[in-house]
C-alpha cells in the first residue's frame, strides 16, 4: 500500500530535515518542492530577469529546464542539466524563489512535475501548498510551525557555518518577509489545510518532531517504522 505525507509550513520550521527523516524511516521517496522553486528563481536571476516582474517570469517559465534526481538517496536539482543543488541555497536565491513562486504559470508547471514524481510511490513532500493543492488526498497532512526567533536562529547558524556574512537580525527580517510574502500571495498562499495536524516544533528536537510525525502516520496506516534511528 502506498501512502503520502504532506509537510507544509513557513520557512525554517525544519520541514526538510523532518520530511527527509520520515521518508528514510518509512522507505518513502522524499521530495523537497522548495528546491524546484529555487531553481526557477536562480534561472530568472541568471537570465537577468527581475524575479518580481510577474509578466517576464511567466514568459520565462516554460524555458526553465528544472529536473529532480536522486544520488545515493539524496535529492539533487538540475537546471538545464547542471547540478544547482548547492547554489540554490544562497540567500538571494531564497528571495528570488519566493517571488517567482507567486507566479501562477510557474506554480502550474511545478505542481504538475511534483504530482508526476509522486505517482506510484509512497512519498513525503514538503513545501507550502502540498496539503492544500499538490496532494489534496494525502494520507497525512502536517502543518509544521515554529516561533520566528527559533527559525531565524537555526537559519543563522546554517548560514554562518557556510561563511555567509548575514547578521541574525537580517536573517530574522528575511524570514518574516518570506512568511508575509508566502501567506499573502494570491496563488496558493501558505495556509494550513483544514484536515492538517499542526505540529509546533519550537521546543522539539528534530528527533522528537520526526517521532511525532511517525506516530501520526502510524495512527492512519498502522506501524510504519522500526524503533530507533536518528533524524539526519
Ligand atoms: O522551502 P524553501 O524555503 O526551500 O522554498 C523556497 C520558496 O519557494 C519559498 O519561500 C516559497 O515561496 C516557495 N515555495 C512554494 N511552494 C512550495 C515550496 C516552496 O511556493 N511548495
Amino acid at each position: 500500500m502506498t501512502f503520502s505525507v504532506a509537510i507544509d509550513g513557513p520557512s525554517g520550521a525544519g520541514k526538510s530535515t523532518i520530511a527527509r527523516a520520515v521518508a528514510r524511516r518509512t522507505g518513502a521517496l522524499y521530495l523537497d518542492t522548495g528546491a524546484m522553486y529555487r531553481a526557477v528563481g536562480l534561472y530568472a536571476l541568471e537570465r537577468g530577469v527581475d524575479p518580481a516582474d510577474a509578466e517576464k517570469v511567466a514568459a520565462l517559465a516554460p524555458d526553465a529546464d528544472v529536473k529532480v534526481g536522486y544520488e545515493a538517496g539524496l535529492q539533487r536539482v538540475y537546471l538545464g542539466g547542471r547540478d544547482v543543488s548547492e547554489e540554490i541555497r544562497r540567500p538571494e536565491v531564497s528571495a528570488a524563489a519566493s517571488k517567482v513562486s507567486a507566479v501562477p504559470e510557474v506554480r502550474v508547471r511545478m505542481v504538475e512535475m511534483q504530482r508526476a514524481i509522486a505517482k506510484g510511490h509512497s512519498v513525503v513532500m514538503d513545501g507550502r501548498d502540498i496539503g492544500t493543492c499538490v496532494l489534496p488526498d494525502a494520507t497525512l497532512k502536517v502543518f509544521l510551525v515554529a516561533a520566528p526567533a527559533v527559525r531565524a536562529a537555526r537559519r543563522f547558524r546554517e548560514l554562518r557555518s557556510v561563511g555567509a556574512p548575514d547578521t541574525y537580525l537580517e536573517v530574522l527580517e528575511a524570514i518574516l518577509k518570506r512568511d508575509r510574502d508566502d501567506s499573502t500571495r494570491a496563488a496558493s498562499p501558505l495556509r494550513k489545510a483544514e484536515d492538517a495536524v499542526e505540529v509546533d516544533a519550537s521546543d522539539l528536537t528534530a528527533d522528537e518532531a520526526v517521532r511525532e510525525v511517525l506516530k501520526l502516520l502510524s495512527g492512519r496506516i498502522g506501524p510504519v517504522a522500526p524503533e530507533g534511528g536518528e533524524a539526519r
